[in-house]
């Protein structure tokens, strides 16, 4: 482990990746990727990294932000609650600091959302403190190099394995930190993808050498998901659409949603749903089934297209147009009307006098 610092940086400079945050890393622009970053490819971070900081350049306008602008900028990264944290630590920034980021790990880990690897990472990169920042990448770099064969989601494997980082961080930390991370993004890729013949470190590494790099890292069996079954409704009144707020806390909370009910149900109890809703049925369209997985759980919804004669206030109606532009939608919702544009020629199922 001793002899990979020198050679890792050395390959990090080589081939780096230009990516949108590197060009110019000061602490906001690493702190907003890393966050961007967490469950996120990078490929799908890029594009709402670059608008991210039109709309949001410094602290202070991240900090001064409206919700709902800001949720808007998070539509379809899910885990909404890191956007949240953001503001809420860009407040505390302007408040506490002055706008500008505290500069020591041990301060950087009291900012709401940011973690042990995210205050590693805006340490060392910016502020070069000797510090390491393990994340999935690294856990799983460091478990072949050791042939480790614990599961690495571990807290006592993760403990284990950033004692041994720390063992080996050089003063240049910032950089073998992204070395580290990039090694694992592009590399030493999960799920025996892995290019060991272009590793600049396979000399010491153990899998390689034990032959183990396909069942290491070793993960313990997932836990199964929780399904929920669930009837969605795309009301249409005229070229409007019926959306309302989520409740304050919970699952997607404070996001944006189609009217829905949490089981399948059959056309007739839809049409009893609707006029509870107090609202006049014209026609019931079939999109289909539409699956959504997040992180615990598993939505399996049953979608309709329907069309009403008149609105009520208990929802929010608005046009295409302002739905793209001014709600925040999760991914969950806006899939069926992608699916709904897929199936342009949904059959109708009712039609109502
Ligand atoms: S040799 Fe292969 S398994 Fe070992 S660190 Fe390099 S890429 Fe990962």
């Amino acid at each position: 482990m001793k002899n990979i610092a020198e050679k890792l940086i050395k390959w990090y400079e080589e081939n780096k990746r230009e990516l949108p945050w590197r060009s110019d890393p000061t602490p906001y622009h690493v702190w907003v990727s890393e966050i961007m970053l967490q469950q996120t490819r990078i490929e799908a971070v890029k594009k709402y990294y670059v608008t991210f900081m039109k709309e949001l350049p410094t602290i202070e306008s991240l900090a001064k932000v409206e919700e709902e602008k800001l949720l808007k900028l998070w539509e379809g990264l899910g885990y909404y609650s890191r956007a949240r944290n953001l503001k809420k630590a860009a407040m505390l920034v302007q408040e506490k600091y002055k706008g500008k980021m505290p500069s020591s790990y041990q301060e950087l880990l009291q900012l709401p959302g940011v973690g042990e690897y995210t205050a590693g990472a805006i340490a060392s990169i910016c502020f070069e403190e000797q510090v390491p920042a393990i994340d999935g990448n690294v856990l799983r770099v460091v478990a072949r190099l050791t042939a480790n064969s614990q599961d690495i989601l571990l807290p006592q494997v993760k403990k284990q394995i950033t004692n041994q980082v720390k063992q080996i961080l050089p003063k240049q930390a910032g950089k073998f930190n992204q070395a580290m991370m990039e090694l694992g993004e592009t590399i030493c890729i999960p799920k025996g993808n892995m290019k060991c013949n272009e590793c600049p470190i396979k000399e010491y590494c153990q899998a390689y050498s034990k032959q183990l790099t396909n069942v290491i890292p070793f993960r313990n069996p997932k836990v199964k998901k929780k399904t929920e079954e669930k009837t969605v409704c795309l009301l249409y009144y005229q070229n409007e659409i019926a959306i309302r707020k989520r409740e304050e806390k919970g699952l997607l909370q404070q996001m944006y949603e189609f009217p829905n009910i949490p089981q399948l149900e059959s056309i007739a109890s839809i049409e009893e749903q609707i006029q509870s809703w107090g609202l006049q049925l014209q026609n019931i369209q079939e999109i289909g089934k539409v699956s959504h997985v997040f992180t615990h759980r598993i939505w399996n919804m049953d979608c309709y297209i329907v069309k009403v004669k008149n609105k009520n206030t208990e929802f929010i109606w608005v046009n295409e147009q302002e739905l793209m532009h001014k709600y925040a939608l999760p991914t969950a919702f806006s899939k069926i009307l992608q699916r709904k544009e897929e199936k342009n020629l949904c059959v109708i199922q009712k039609v109502y006098k």
